[in-house]
């Protein structure tokens, strides 16, 4: 054992007596801890969503600041796996960990791009002006190309020049809604983005 001198002796005694009676009383530092971190999260918005990385859509719950006042510039202050999502029960991997990053990243595109034929650049443009041009183009191809019946004359409503990417985001009625409105329009090429 240690040489240790009766002042010693007594220093350490008197600290560790301190320690765990404050423990007793219910000041143990991890009490503390989380005292701190209910506080930072007390005022802010909690919304539920779903993992944009891959396809076991991990439920997370987003805290943001900021939405509710006046003046005030709203941001997401902190993201965690939910406790009640039933797929990973408030788990995430660490790709779901860094989500925050994500979500600040500078280079995050936030609006839609398009780049006109021949063009060498991109421009930004509006959800109504993408959304409207995606469904402008879709609907003449469709019209050009589907084919309701083979030269046999059986019938196989299809459409093979249009492919779509899912997002892998979605819950699983998302996912089934999403399948039947493609599948309705005839495509056949269809695949998720959490394969690519
Ligand atoms: S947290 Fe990980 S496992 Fe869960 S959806 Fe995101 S990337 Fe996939």
């Amino acid at each position: 054992m240690a040489d240790i001198t009766r002042r010693q002796f007594f220093a350490v005694s008197g600290a560790t007596l301190a320690g765990s009676s404050l423990a007793l009383m219910g000041f143990s530092p991890s009490a503390a801890l989380a005292e701190v971190r209910e506080f930072k999260l007390t005022r802010a918005t909690e919304t539920r969503n779903t993992c944009p990385y891959c396809a076991v859509a991990c439920g997370v719950v987003m805290y943001s600041l900021g939405d509710t006042a006046k003046n005030a510039k709203e941001a997401i202050i902190h993201i965690e796996g939910d406790p009640d999502h039933p797929v990973n029960r408030g788990t995430l991997c660490p790709k779901g960990a860094g989500l925050l990053d994500f979500v600040h990243s500078p280079s995050r595109l936030t609006h839609p791009e398009y780049r006109a034929p021949g063009s060498d650049h991109w421009q930004s443009i509006s959800w109504d002006e993408a959304l409207d041009r995606v469904a402008k183009l879709m609907k003449e191809d469709r019209d050009a190309n589907f084919i309701a019946r083979t030269a046999d004359g059986s019938t196989v409503n299809r459409w093979l020049t249009c492919g779509i990417l899912a997002a892998s985001a979605s819950s699983n009625e998302v996912g089934y809604l999403t399948h039947k409105v493609i599948r309705s329009l005839g495509i056949l090429a269809f695949d998720n983005q959490a394969r690519v």
